[in-house]
């Protein structure tokens, strides 16, 4: 099982396929994704290339692996994707996280493809602000989607980052809806990035806030097992779904690391916010998984205790598009 020096066991990958994305996320590609600006970057790993690193992946004890972007569902062939991480040996459960764009219409093709587990990214419940916030008018849509994976009974997470300025106000209709539908709400605390400083002073809002509120309203934490990783979640006798909490300002938030993350040109990232990728292409593309297994295994040993964000301290991420929260 791949560990580091700290303790911590890796069972989760966290795989990047593209870094292009179609919508512009105020806090995240508010001129949205701008193309051209370097030809690396327009050259995400091929499925054959995906196959060689969730193998590699899998022989270390990675069971999870969750494909995510920029847009994931932009790849014209994440069906395959989907099927090709479903089906290396070790990997129990395959998820992505979307913006729910193409969830409608390929929800159906996912599940079949072997996917188990939906995150959503829905950043108000208001058409209008949702427009706002994403740049897109597709709020509608997008819950039909999520009505139709609840159908086809697929466990669904729905992301939201709560912003002062933005959508703060919306909290209690979040709460409202979470009561009639069940699914686990996550409200993400806005991280901050090499692009959005003035806009994170001006939205950040502190997830120990939202805990304290909902403690006040009767929520209780959950007892989640051991690997369940950062996120703190919340349940309430009267609700059908549950709150789930990622507080990256946390202390001890990083203790409970059990991820890692590659980007869409085969880099490993120990931290979202290292300061650099370990560039792992070229193994990937001789599709040696061991050597690249060996690879993996030595860079883990490299992992710090935790992240410097408290002090400011985003190191290369500029935007969480790069390689996907
Ligand atoms: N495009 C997909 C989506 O939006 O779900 C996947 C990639 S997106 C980078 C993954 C998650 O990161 C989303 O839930 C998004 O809200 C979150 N995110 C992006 N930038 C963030 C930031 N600065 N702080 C906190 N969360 C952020
Ligand atoms: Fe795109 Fe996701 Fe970033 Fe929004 S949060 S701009 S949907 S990558």
């Amino acid at each position: 099982m791949l560990q580091d020096n700290f303790g911590r066991r890796f069972y989760y990958l966290r795989l990047s396929v593209t870094d292009i994305c179609n919508f512009r996320c105020n806090y995240c590609l508010p001129d949205g994704y701008q193309c051209g600006e370097s030809i690396a970057r327009e050259n995400p790993l091929s499925v054959a290339e995906v196959d060689t690193v969730v193998r590699a992946f899998a022989s270390l004890g990675t069971e999870k692996v969750r494909l995510t972007g920029g847009e994931p569902s932009l790849r014209k062939d994440l069906v395959q994707l989907i099927e090709t991480a479903k089906h290396a040996d070790g990997i129990r459960r395959v998820a992505i996280t979307t913006n729910g764009y193409k969830l409608h219409s390929e929800i159906d093709a996912w599940q079949r493809a072997g996917l188990d587990q939906l995150n959503v990214s829905i950043d108000s419940l208001d058409p209008q602000q949702f427009q706002a916030i994403t740049g897109h008018d597709k709020l509608e849509k997008i819950l039909r989607g999520i009505d139709r994976a609840l159908e086809l009974d697929i466990p669904t997470k729905v992301n939201a980052v709560l912003l002062r300025e933005h959508n703060l106000a919306e909290f209690n209709h979040f709460l409202d809806w979470v009561k009639v539908t069940p699914v686990s709400l996550r409200f993400i605390e806005l991280m901050r990035t090499g692009d959005n400083r003035d806009f994170f002073a001006s939205n950040h809002v502190a997830g120990s806030d939202i805990e304290n509120l909902l403690l006040r309203s009767g929520w209780e934490q959950v007892v989640r097992s051991r690997d369940a990783g950062p996120a703190k979640e919340f349940a309430h006798p009267d609700y059908a779904g549950r709150i789930g909490l990622i507080m990256p300002y946390s202390k001890d938030f990083c203790a409970s690391c059990n991820r890692l993350r590659m980007s869409a040109q085969g880099a490993l990232h120990l931290c979202l916010f290292a300061e650099q990728g370990i560039d792992l292409r070229d193994t990937i593309a001789d599709g040696d998984h061991e050597a690249l297994a060996e690879q993996i295994r030595a860079a883990v040993c490299g992992k710090d205790a935790s992240h410097q964000l408290a002090s400011g301290f985003t190191g290369a991420t500029r935007n969480l598009a790069m390689l996907g929260g």
